[in-house]
């Protein structure tokens, strides 16, 4: 029976940077063939694996069902050799070299074409399982938009410019109260110009805080 893959799930081996140095890629295939047999699969559960210099080798035939990702087999498997102690949301070339990378990338976009796989549908393991495999955010670096945790910018903003605008909303509820109270001691031609001046106050704040708005929103991104 055959499979439309409709989807593109990336892996890594999990093994140390220098593993099986020396040896062909298709050794490195046959070693997690092993693997995976001894879990009871009949053969490699991914159908490409790419190695350290960028070699990219066949596990199972394309066109039948993987065995990499539980409820997601009908996806193409693909499994990065290295990655060893990476974390989910690390940046891929912490744990992958360039050619390995450039081959990846380059394996995607030929599977996208062949079987009309549409970019939303590639993805990181760690999308559909609590494991950090591959160790990157596959969405994000296919974007080019990878951002390594710790490093400045982007997304750790967030918390403190929402902070900021939550702070502009109570200094706009601050002055009215202010304003309401001195108002009660006050005859009616300070009253009109005080609620004049509390308009304008109001007013602005709203303003403020609208391009605060837009300025956070558009961090999200
Ligand atoms: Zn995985």
């Amino acid at each position: 029976m055959t499979v439309k893959h409709q989807g593109i799930i990336v892996h890594c081996a999990a093994t140390q940077p220098d593993w099986m140095k020396g040896d062909s890629i298709q050794r490195q295939v046959d070693e997690i063939t092993k693997w995976h047999k001894d879990r009871g699969f009949r053969t490699i559960g991914y159908h490409i694996v790419i190695g350290r210099n960028g070699e990219v080798a066949d596990g199972r035939a394309l066109g039948t069902t993987g065995a990499h990702a539980k409820g997601h087999n009908s996806d193409i498997g693909i499994c990065l050799i290295g990655g060893f102690g990476s974390d989910a949301d690390d940046i891929a070339s912490d744990h992958f070299t360039a050619p390995q990378l450039n081959a990846l990338y380059r394996t995607i976009k030929d599977l996208q074409e062949k079987y009309g796989i549409r970019t939303e549908r590639v993805i990181a393991h760690n999308r559909v399982s609590s494991k950090a495999c591959p160790g990157f955010r596959v969405q994000k670096w296919l974007a080019g938009e990878e951002v390594a945790r710790n490093r400045t910018q982007p997304e750790r903003t967030k918390p403190t410019q929402s902070k900021t605008v939550k702070a502009s909303a109570a200094t706009v509820a601050a002055s009215v109260g202010t304003s309401a109270t001195a108002l009660s001691g006050m005859d009616q031609t300070s009253q009109y110009i005080i609620l004049g001046f509390a308009g304008i106050t109001i007013l602005f704040g709203i303003y403020i805080m609208r391009e605060r708005l837009k300025s956070w929103a558009s961090g999200w991104r």
